[in-house]
């Protein structure tokens, strides 16, 4: 027997079909009464399964889940309920292919539970599933550009080290935690002996390439994870040591001296040695001598300009007192 047609109950099929979200209406024993297109192109799941249905036998992994008891929120207490993306990682097996179905590669989803009243009838719900797979994928490339950013802000452009802004932030944080802790902080001042002799007779490519190079040996001596190497100007480096006294910190500084000394960068113009070498100052805050950071960094800035007065190549430590 042919169906009455009636023209807006099939306007309001296209365009349940036409709509670009999933659309399914449970009757009060949470049957699927209505199913869209979107649903069936994307659960994969055909209209004449779906329709009369029992919604759980559809997904039987959302039992117990928060789609499951939005639903029971809708049908029994009239309360809608919205299950944002962040909080719900894609509940429903929604896929935009048969590929992304084999991977279980879900499309993104922002699912509402909405109690519907039916006239005559006990209550209904529609749930409502939008695809927001582009807006996590750029949420997503923002956070990790964010990333990139902020590593960049912190790197020094022609080393790659931790540039000066590192440095500041790194011994404002190391020297608050001596002072909470009780422990020694050291700070090292590395200067690389005639660097503008250097730059005059191999020019400033070499120049740079030989800063490349000191700043990736020396930054690779550093063993433990809250030590640090800045540049912390032109041809000097400065080197944060938590947890390091003025005798250890001083063994570190003759080490690193050696090692600059060791990578045989040859310097006409570099006095005795003949190789590129560094000076290098060191100043010590302890619970002796608990110094504010500005007068640990003028300690071991005095240290180093005893050090290049001294002949260069070597290590100076802050004078006591
Ligand atoms: P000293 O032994 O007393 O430290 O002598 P110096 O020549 O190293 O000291 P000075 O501070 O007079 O010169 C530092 C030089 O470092 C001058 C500058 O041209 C060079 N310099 C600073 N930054 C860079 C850089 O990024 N690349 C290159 N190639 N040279 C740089
Ligand atoms: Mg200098
Ligand atoms: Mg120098």
């Amino acid at each position: 027997m042919p169906i009455a047609r009636d023209p807006s109950l099939e306007l309001l099929h296209s365009v349940l079909n036409a709509i670009t979200l999933g659309a399914v209406v449970l009757d009060s024993d949470r049957r699927v009464v209505l199913w869209n297109d979107w649903m069936s192109s994307y659960a994969q799941i055909p209209r004449e399964q779906a329709l009369g249905a029992d919604f759980l036998a559809l997904f039987p992994a959302l039992r117990g889940s928060r789609v499951d008891a939005a639903i029971d929120q809708a049908l029994r207490h009239h309360f809608p309920s919205l299950l944002s993306q962040s909080l719900n990682k894609a509940p429903f097996p929604l896929y935009a292919n048969a590929a992304a179905a084999r991977l279980d590669e879900r499309l993104q989803q922002a699912v509402a539970v909405t109690p519907v009243e039916v006239s005559g009838a006990a209550r209904h719900c529609l749930i409502q599933i939008t695809d927001v797979s582009i807006a996590v994928g750029r949420e997503k490339l923002l956070r990790e550009q964010t990333l990139v950013l902020r590593s960049q802000t912190f790197a020094d452009g022609l080393t790659g080290i931790a540039n000066r802004r590192h440095f500041d932030v790194a011994i404002e944080r190391e020297h608050r935690r001596a002072r909470r802790h009780g422990t020694p902080l050291s700070l090292l001042m590395i200067d690389i002996d005639h660097f503008k002799a250097y730059n005059d007779h191999y020019g400033h490519q070499k120049g740079d390439q030989c800063l490349i190079q000191v700043s990736a040996a020396l930054a690779d001596m550093l063993r433990r994870s809250a030590d640090l190497m800045a540049r912390y100007g032109g041809e000097e480096f400065a080197v944060i040591l938590p947890d390091t006294d003025a005798a250890q910190a001083a063994q570190m500084a003759e080490a690193i001296r050696a090692r600059a000394q060791a990578l045989a960068i040859a310097h006409a113009h570099g006095g005795d040695s003949g190789v590129v070498t560094v000076s290098i100052g060191v100043a010590t805050r302890s619970a002796a001598s608990p110094v504010d950071i500005d007068t640990l960094i003028g300690n071991a800035d005095r240290a180093l300009y005893r050090a290049k007065k001294n002949g260069r190549n070597r290590v100076e430590a802050q004078l006591p007192g």
